[in-house]
């Protein structure tokens, strides 16, 4: 019996994955907890994207994450006493708030466009607890949309090709 070399592991700086070196310095980069992320899925999905809805500088997707940060950390908890003598915790104007989040995010869902920029924006802001969002679901719609256009695209360039 010989030991043998295990390599070394890793865990994201933003998440709790973990992997070897490579894979983890390629996830890092594109961590949708990353505020520096560079979006794999907003190239991918590019050429289908209107071109006015897509968020294609930092600044904007910083502003929209403070925006929604702003309205999570005007939910006031306040401390009540109760019955037993502990201490309970409401929120009087939280479900105001969310239905608020709630309209906001329907609106920005559709200027960010991309769905790894969306699952970022709710993942940094805080809002989960407020909004549904379903990755997977998204992802998948649109890219079927963005076959259909590859392939939209082949078949016009082989029959139209020389005009
Ligand atoms: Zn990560
Ligand atoms: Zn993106």
């Amino acid at each position: 019996m010989k030991p043998i070399r295990t390599q070394q592991r890793y865990q994201c700086d933003f998440c709790k994955k973990r992997g070897i070196k490579s894979a983890m310095n390629k996830h890092e980069l594109h961590c949708v907890k990353n505020p520096n992320r560079v979006c794999g899925g907003c190239d991918y999905f590019k050429s289908i994207f209107p071109l006015q809805y897509r968020i294609r500088t930092k600044e904007r997707r910083e502003e929209i994450i403070s925006e929604f940060k702003k309205m999570v950390s005007e939910i006031i908890f306040k401390e009540e006493p109760v019955c037993s003598g502990y201490v309970g915790i409401s929120s009087p104007n939280e479900s105001e708030i969310s239905e608020k989040i709630k309209a906001r995010w329907e609106e920005l869902k559709e200027e960010i466009a991309c769905p790894s920029c969306k699952l970022s924006v709710v993942a940094l802001s805080g809002i989960a607890k407020y909004v549904h969002y379903d990755y997977k679901e998204d992802f998948l719609a649109l890219n079927a949309e963005l076959l259909e256009k590859e392939q939209r695209d082949e078949y016009y360039s082989q029959c139209c090709g020389d005009l």
